[in-house]
């Protein structure tokens, strides 16, 4: 692996049982992330978009090849050695961003740190800073119910990012957004992505989040139709 590689996907094939046969929702895939890029796969849905951020976030493991994540085999990692590359080191944003009801933004966000060994006070440093990121540090108490949806996503992403992981897996993060809450939330992970260096991967199909991305790999059939650099991530020294 080039060490340069936080992510490096080799001849990754994935396969579902699909009643008697099989189905291949990821054909030989290769490729490779460099830490703080900020990606999307697109392609229609079914193309396996999905299927490949999962392994990536060691939610799920291929059938054959290898996927080395912070220099992991996740096909090589039990249970316990894939959950502590979670918690560490990736952070989760899906459509349905899945807050907590009863408790406050605050809490929702802290819940992230909880199962470490944070005292209340770094935890209270943690959870205010990552809601600042986002726009939200004057509404730590407020229920979910009482936020908009534009804020809401703001909380997942807090929950997210509120451990500084290396990389920040978004898998349809504005499906449920309008326009402006979704270019609002785009910003603020792109402006995460420079000063934090998070490593940002997508699975979308909206175009307001593909016009941010540097690169995006479109994905069709479960192969790489084609990888395309729109900007070349800027290596800071
Ligand atoms: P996308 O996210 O691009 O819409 P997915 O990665 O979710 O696509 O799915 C790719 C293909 O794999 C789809 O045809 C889907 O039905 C199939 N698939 C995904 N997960 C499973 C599963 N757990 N069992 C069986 N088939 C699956
Ligand atoms: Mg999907």
């Amino acid at each position: 692996m080039n060490n340069d590689h936080i992510i490096s996907i080799e001849n990754v094939t994935k396969r579902f049982k699909d009643g008697e046969g099989e189905f291949t929702a990821l054909d030989n895939i290769n490729l490779t992330f460099e830490k703080g890029e900020f990606a999307a796969f697109i392609g229609p849905s079914g193309s396996g978009k999905t299927t490949l951020l999962n392994i990536i976030g060691s939610l799920d493991s291929p059938t054959e090849g290898s996927a080395l994540v912070m220099g992991k085999d996740i096909a090589h990692l039990n249970h316990k050695e894939s959950a502590l590359l979670r918690n560490k080191h990736i952070g989760f944003i899906f459509q349905v961003y899945n807050l907590l009801p009863v408790y406050t933004v605050f809490e929702n966000v802290e819940f992230a740190l909880l199962l470490q060994d944070y005292t209340a006070e770094q935890r209270k440093k943690m959870v205010m800073d990552a809601l600042d990121w986002v726009g939200l540090a004057d509404i730590p108490n407020k229920k979910p119910s009482k936020l908009s949806g534009g804020q809401g996503q703001r909380v997942a992403i807090a929950r997210a990012m509120v451990k500084r992981p290396e990389i920040l897996i978004a898998d349809e993060p504005t499906a449920n957004l309008d326009a402006e809450n979704a270019h609002g939330i785009l910003k603020t992970m792109k402006q995460l992505n420079k000063e934090l260096q998070t490593t940002f991967l997508f699975a979308t199909h909206d175009e307001k989040v593909m016009a941010y991305m540097d690169r995006i790999v479109h994905l069709q059939d479960g192969r790489i139709k084609e990888n395309e650099i729109i900007n070349r991530k800027e290596v800071k020294s």
